[in-house]
């Protein structure tokens, strides 16, 4: 293929030299209209089209993201061991919730009551004894005394029981 364009400057059809300028020694950037002298067919040289395109955009390079190593996986910590003294009251504040009395853990000492008409205090001591305490001034015995020893009597606990009834209807 023979390299043909139109010079600006000699404002005609001339043949390229090896730099794409024209023969007649103007560059590259005198001539349009590039054209196969051979063929005659129009053509536009690669370099040029990569020239007049607009550059592509950049190619986003992903910023390496640092990978997080892996969670270990986490070691369940070993169960504290279970206070049979701090055991027993818990089953004993959820029983006796059971009932509708009203719970309080007070420094270990449950005290218990239902209103102004019923109070207790319940110790459970480390020797193995439920110690409790009963204050019932009006109205139905809540069968407190009864729940304690039913739950003691499962896990071989002793109940002493102090009650003290004041102007008990019926
Ligand atoms: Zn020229």
């Amino acid at each position: 293929m023979t390299l043909a364009g139109h010079c600006k400057i000699c404002q005609q059809n001339v043949f390229l030299d090896d730099s794409w300028g024209c023969v007649n020694g103007h560059d590259w950037t005198q001539i349009e209209g590039w054209y196969d002298a051979d063929t005659g067919q129009p053509f536009v040289p690669e370099w040029a089209v990569q020239v007049t395109q607009d550059p592509p955009p950049p190619v986003s390079t992903p910023v390496p993201q640092a990978v997080p190593a892996p969670e270990p996986e986490p070691v369940p910590e070993p169960e504290p061991p279970v206070d049979p003294v701090e055991a027993m009251r818990g089953v004993l504040m959820d029983r006796l919730a059971a009932i509708n009395l009203t719970i309080a853990n007070d420094d270990g000492v449950l005290s218990v009551s239902r209103g102004d008409d019923y109070s207790a205090a319940i110790a459970v001591q480390e020797s193995g004894e439920i110690l409790l305490w009963e204050r019932l001034v009006t109205g139905v015995d809540p069968g407190a005394r009864d729940l304690v020893r039913a739950v003691a009597s499962e896990g071989g606990w002793r109940v002493r029981v102090a009650l003290r009834r004041e102007n008990v209807m019926g």
